[in-house]
C-alpha cells in the first residue's frame, strides 16, 4: 500500500551497485573478515593516522566549513569562495544535481563511467543522456558538445573511473569552452594525474579526500566552481553533513608535512601500478593505460573474466566486476606489493587450472 506513495522516479531508479561486503564474503567462503582483500574500492593501501582533538563534539561543526574551505582553497590555488564542502564527492554530485536538474531536465554523461552521475540526475527526475566514449575510451567531444544543447550539465570523469585514462587538458578545455552547459569534471583521482580543470571558466571540479588522502572512511569531498555557482550550490547542500571529526581529519591531512606524505604515497602507488601492469601483461592480458590508482584489465571473454572474478572471490580477493558492462573487463585497485603479488599468483593459478 505505502510503496505506491514512493515517488515513481525513485521506484524506477536502477540503484548503485557494489561488490559484496567483506563480512558476507568471509561468511560465504569460510574466511576471516580481515583476510578479505578489497581490490574493488579504489581506496588507498596507506593508513591516514592523525592525532585529532575530540573535544567540542557537543556542538555542531561550523556549517560554513570556513576553515576547511580556506585550507582546500590554498591546496587547490583558488579563492575560498569557490569551494563547496560536502560528505564525500558523492554528496557533492547530489548537490550539483539539486542545483541544476529539475524534473524533466536532461544531463549528459560521458560513458562508461562512474554510475552516480546517472543516479543523482535520475533522483531529481532528470534524464541522463549517455554519450559513449571512443573505442579507446577517449572523450567524444563532438558528440558531448552536440548533446549539451538543451541539457543542464555535462558530466565527465577525468581521469575516468573505471577505464583509468585521462583526457589531455586541451580536450577538457575545448569541451568547457564549447559546451552549452556547465561541465562537471570529476577529479576524484586528480592527485594521481596532476592535471586539473580548476581554471576553466565553465567547469565545476569535484574532488575527494577518499583516494590519495586515504580518508574514504571520513567522507569529505568538495567542489570548486565559480563564486556565483558555489553560492547557489551552498544553498542546497545540507548544513552539517560533514562531521566535526571529519573536518579535523581533512584539515590535518592538508598540513604541509601530511600533504608531503600523501605525495610520497602517490609516487609509490604509481610505481606499484606500473609494476602490476607489467605482471598482468606477462599473463598475456590487455591492460588499459591508467593515470589513477587502479587498472582496468581485459580478459579473453566475458566468461573468462567472470570465472576469474569468482575464483578470486573464493580466495578472499574482491575485484570490481565489469565483465558484462565493459566486455571481459575487471578493475583492480593497486594495493601493497605483497597483496598485488598474491593477486597475480591467484590469477595465474586460475589460468593454469
Ligand atoms: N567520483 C569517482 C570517480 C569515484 O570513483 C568515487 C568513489 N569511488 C567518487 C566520486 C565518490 O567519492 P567519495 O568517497 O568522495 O564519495
Amino acid at each position: 500500500m505505502t510503496i505506491e506513495k514512493v515517488r515513481k522516479t525513485v521506484r524506477e531508479i536502477a540503484p548503485y551497485e557494489w561488490e559484496a561486503s567483506s563480512a558476507a564474503i568471509a561468511k560465504r567462503f569460510g574466511l576471516r573478515e580481515n583476510e578479505v582483500k578489497r581490490f574493488d574500492t579504489n581506496t588507498s593501501p596507506f593508513q591516514a593516522q592523525f592525532e585529532i582533538d575530540e573535544s567540542g563534539l557537543n556542538e555542531y561543526p561550523d556549517p560554513s566549513y570556513a576553515e576547511l574551505s580556506q585550507a582546500i582553497a590554498e591546496y587547490v590555488g583558488c579563492d575560498a569562495k569557490r569551494v563547496v564542502v560536502g560528505a564525500g564527492a558523492d554528496e557533492i554530485l547530489e548537490v550539483i544535481a539539486k542545483t541544476f536538474v529539475d524534473n524533466g531536465d536532461s544531463a549528459v554523461v560521458s560513458t562508461p563511467t562512474y554510475s552516480m552521475y546517472r543516479i543523482v540526475v535520475e533522483q531529481m527526475g532528470g534524464r541522463a543522456l549517455s554519450v559513449p566514449r571512443e573505442s579507446d575510451f577517449s572523450l567524444d567531444n563532438r558528440k558531448l558538445i552536440e548533446a549539451s544543447i538543451g541539457a543542464k550539465a555535462v558530466f565527465v570523469c577525468n581521469p575516468n573511473n573505471p577505464t583509468g585514462n585521462a583526457a589531455p587538458l586541451e580536450k577538457i578545455k575545448e569541451l568547457c569552452e564549447a559546451a552549452q552547459t556547465p561541465v562537471v569534471v570529476d577529479e576524484a583521482y586528480y592527485e594521481f594525474c596532476g592535471e586539473t580543470a580548476v581554471n576553466e571558466k565553465n567547469a565545476i571540479v569535484v574532488r575527494t579526500f577518499s583516494k590519495a588522502f586515504s580518508l574514504a572512511g571520513a567522507r569529505v569531498g568538495y567542489a570548486v566552481a565559480s563564486e556565483e555557482i558555489a553560492a547557489e550550490m551552498n544553498k542546497v547542500r545540507p548544513p552539517n553533513s560533514v562531521s566535526a571529526l571529519s573536518v579535523r581529519l581533512a584539515l590535518k591531512s592538508l598540513e604541509k608535512q601530511n600533504q608531503a606524505r600523501m605525495r610520497e604515497n602517490v609516487v609509490k602507488t604509481i610505481s606499484e601500478r606500473e609494476r602490476l601492469r607489467r605482471e598482468f601483461e606477462k599473463l598475456g592480458l590487455l591492460v588499459y593505460p591508467s593515470q589513477t590508482n587502479f587498472l582496468l584489465v581485459k580478459f579473453e571473454s566475458e566468461d573468462a573474466a567472470q570465472r576469474v572474478f569468482e575464483s578470486l572471490l573464493a580466495r578472499g580477493m574482491v575485484a570490481r566486476n565489469f565483465s558484462r558492462k565493459i566486455s571481459g573487463c575487471l578493475r583492480f585497485t593497486v594495493r601493497s606489493p605483497s597483496d598485488d603479488d598474491l593477486l597475480v599468483s591467484a590469477i595465474k593459478e586460475v589460468f593454469e587450472k
